[in-house]
């Protein structure tokens, strides 16, 4: 983990909010409620908190957390953005309960900070993977509650969970948790996320059969041998595994409990990181900046149980 603790950021409440503006607003402040730029002028006087704009168009007032994952949370934004770096550096995860004891704050709210920077971390719209001639390896794994998850709340027994990963080779990851015997689910996953031409590189699994042209589809029997030379480049699906084994350490060691409600938000902060790993040239304090430009226009509906404590 290379997050410079001693950044002022860290520590010095203004230092943190203009480090904040400089990422979302790198022109100039933009109005939260209009959009305008033109007219905003910072708000004076002592009765006023600093960070506090004024926009001439729409006569509102703002702040860089309006509109974003912060807005309306009584923690300092000191507090956001070590939580930020921390869980951008982590490989597999932060848990709420360490959160909790590094930042001097109550487990809850440890608790609605991750899964507001989890969302922070989820990434719409983003184009598809692969194209002519690109590998892209497909996986799927499945885990098993623990029986303290199967009994939580005294909700009926959960079943197993599956999920599909689809990872480019030397790029991004899209996953998704499907149902136990989603067949369908993966197919669709594999038709919504590939671009035309990609060469699939799977296991022996059903799901894939007659989904792929001839020619763009290569299976690696796990049987036999985990890798094998074609046309199509060498045929493995590690990098997926390799996946899914460090989501599952990060569920094992570092979330225990997880409700499986958010197990989609948790996938979503692996996918983050991955599409974001040092790897492709990305380092902890450029990927805890891109969770900070991925607050932005993101809320989350919880309700105010978020105290400072
Ligand atoms: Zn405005």
């Amino acid at each position: 983990m290379t997050a410079d603790l001693s950044d002022p950021i860290f520590y010095d409440e203004n230092a943190a909010r203009m480090a904040l503006e400089a990422i979302r607003w790198p022109s100039g402040p933009v109005c939260a409620h209009c959009g305008a730029t033109g007219k905003i002028g910072a708000v004076q006087g002592k009765s006023h908190r600093p960070g506090l704009f004024y926009c001439g168009d729409c006569k509102g007032q703002f702040t860089v957390t309006v509109g974003s994952v912060f807005e309306r949370s009584k923690i300092p934004l000191t507090k956001w953005l070590l939580a930020v770096h921390l869980m951008a550096a982590s490989k597999k995860g932060i848990s709420s309960h360490q959160l909790h004891r590094m930042l001097g704050i109550t487990y809850k709210t440890a608790w609605f900070m991750s899964h507001r920077i989890r969302e922070a971390m989820t990434s719409g719209g983003l184009g598809p993977l692969g194209g002519p001639g690109v590998i892209v390896e497909a996986d799927e794994t499945e885990i098993v509650p623990s029986t303290k998850t199967r009994t939580a709340g005294g909700r009926k027994r959960s079943e197993n969970k599956r999920f599909v990963a689809l990872v480019e080779r030397g790029g991004a990851v899209r996953s998704k948790v499907i149902d136990e015997r989603g067949m369908s689910q993966v197919r669709a996953a594999v038709r919504e996320n590939l671009a035309p031409g990609t060469i699939l590189h799977t296991d022996g699994a059903n799901a894939y059969k007659a989904l792929m042209p001839l020619g763009q589809h290569e299976v690696v029997n796990h049987n036999k041998t985990f890798a094998r030379d074609s046309n199509n480049g060498r045929v493995y699906t590690n990098t997926a595994e390799g996946y899914f084994s460090l989501f599952k350490r990060g569920l094992v060691g570092t979330y225990q409990h997880i409700d499986e409600r958010h197990l989609p938000r948790y996938l979503a902060e692996f996918d983050f990181r991955m599409n974001h790993r040092a790897k492709l040239g990305v380092n902890d304090k450029q990927r805890a900046e891109r969770i900070l430009k991925g607050a932005e226009g993101k809320r989350l509906t919880y309700q105010q149980t978020d105290r400072a404590a």
